[in-house]
């Protein structure tokens, strides 16, 4: 198959549907009345702010992913549509999700709502040295499995030539087959539009913000859907500051190296800042400034950084190596990871106080970049964060309280 949907569609695939940028400005009454994709489009394609969340597609035959871009086989003249109102680009009414998942409105600023945040890592070293930083994410999915609470995990894996998709995994032990971190910007949710589900099922989801945003966004909507789903009862949220464009990142790596002689990707801290390449041959390290160009357009305008509407939110815990930084958000995730230490699945030590501190600055530090990026791009900003949060009026203005 060399375009989406060959062999797969009748009508042959339009390669120039691609969004280009053609610089329009949005206006809010070209929108009135359409909330579907002509608006998916106009509000997000067109100005460049896809995530590439995959929440949006192959829900109909209209929109795929193909190498890292959603492709739009054929116009959509319906007034309303899933995609729309799943995008985590379009309007997101941050408290009521918040509140329909916590219980609570306007939680702490810094990081969402939070019950404890630990240091963890899996306890088997091999399988540590399978994971991206410390293996507690793949630990915990596993366990979900094992104990029944869920029937399937919906993972990102590598796919071939270093595009990531989404993939439902029912074999504990198959978890580990997904550990580590893609850093290419990953269609995985789209794997629950295109698998078949007898609706019974419980799922666990592993994301990064945009797509656990996603599906808080799926599970609050109130639209019909017409096909079976599984009912995510679990999310654990990964940290995220960036994610990269396929295209051109790839051609950049096979002009250095062959893909398949890479193993995994990482990036190493402040001040050294640098792409670790995993090869065959050994590790190559390429300054972080050299892949910046690469990073999409949409996470300049992306606020959260530790995954703050998920049960679980896991992330490399800066300092001390080989550990991750975990926050407990929910009862489940209370449950689970108490599980998890009961079965000797996970090693937990307490956060230092200068690492919960530096935490909670980074988490700050993003949001206050998205406002102002928001504010920079002036067309529409208010319509994704609508109505804005209150911390955001407060880093706006600069406010210390928010800090507090
Ligand atoms: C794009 C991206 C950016 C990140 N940025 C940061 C950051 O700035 N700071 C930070 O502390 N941590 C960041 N992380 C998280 C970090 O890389 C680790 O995933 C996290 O520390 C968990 O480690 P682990 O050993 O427990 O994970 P593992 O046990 O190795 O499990 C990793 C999980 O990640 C999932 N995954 C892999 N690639 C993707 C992807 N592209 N999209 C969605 N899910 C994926 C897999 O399904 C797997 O379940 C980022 C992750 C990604 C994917
Ligand atoms: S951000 Fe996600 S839902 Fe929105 S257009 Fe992109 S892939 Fe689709
Ligand atoms: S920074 Fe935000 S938008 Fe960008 S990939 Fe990460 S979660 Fe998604």
């Amino acid at each position: 198959m060399d375009g989406p949907g060959r062999g797969r569609f009748s009508f042959p695939f339009r390669a120039e549907v691609l969004w280009k940028r053609r610089g329009k400005k949005f206006e809010g009454k070209e929108m009135e009345g359409n909330r579907g994709l002509k608006a998916l489009e106009t509000l997000v394609f067109e100005r460049d702010l896809c995530t590439m969340c995959g929440a949006c597609a192959q829900m109909c035959p209209y929109l795929v992913p193909w190498k890292g871009r959603i492709v739009k086989l054929h116009d959509c003249d319906l007034p309303e549509g899933r995609c729309y109102e799943y995008c985590p680009r379009t309007r997101v009414q941050l408290d009521d999700l918040q509140e329909a998942i916590f219980g609570i409105r306007e939680p702490d600023p810094e990081m969402g709502v939070v019950r404890r945040v630990l240091a963890t890592r899996a306890k088997d070293p091999e399988m540590r040295g399978k994971a991206q930083t410390a293996g507690s994410t793949s630990a915990i999915v596993a366990l979900a499995l094992e104990e029944g609470v869920v029937d399937g995990a919906l993972l990102t894996r590598k796919g071939d030539e270093l595009l990531p998709e989404g993939v439902v995994v029912r074999d504990p032990a198959r978890v580990w087959e997904c550990a580590g971190s893609s850093y290419v910007a990953s269609p995985t949710l789209a794997a629950l539009n295109r698998e078949r589900w007898n609706g019974d099922e419980k799922l666990a989801v592993v994301g990064i913000p945009c797509q656990i945003l996603a599906l808080a966004k799926m599970k609050g909507s109130k639209l019909p859907n017409p096909t079976a789903r599984p009912k995510v009862v679990l999310t654990v949220g990964l940290f995220c500051t960036w994610a990269l464009n396929y295209g051109p990142f790839s051609r950049f790596l096979r002009e250095r190296f062959k893909a398949e002689s890479i193993l995994g990707m990482d990036i190493t801290p402040p001040p050294e800042r640098l792409l670790l390449v995993k090869t065959q041959q050994g590790i190559q390290a390429l300054p972080l400034d050299h892949i910046r160009p690469f990073i999409r357009p949409t996470c300049a305008i992306c606020w959260d950084m530790t995954s703050e509407l998920a049960d679980i939110s896991i992330g490399t815990l800066e300092g001390r190596s080989g550990w991750n930084t975990l926050i407990v958000r929910t009862q489940l995730g209370e449950e689970i990871l108490g599980r998890a230490v009961e079965r000797g699945l996970l090693e937990v030590e307490e956060m230092r106080m200068e690492e919960l501190a530096h935490l909670k600055e980074a988490s700050l530090l993003k949001k206050r970049r998205a406002i102002l990026a928001l504010k920079e791009r002036k067309e529409g900003g208010s319509l994704y964060l609508d109505p804005i949060p209150r911390w955001a009026h407060l880093l706006e203005a600069g406010s210390e309280e928010v800090a507090r």
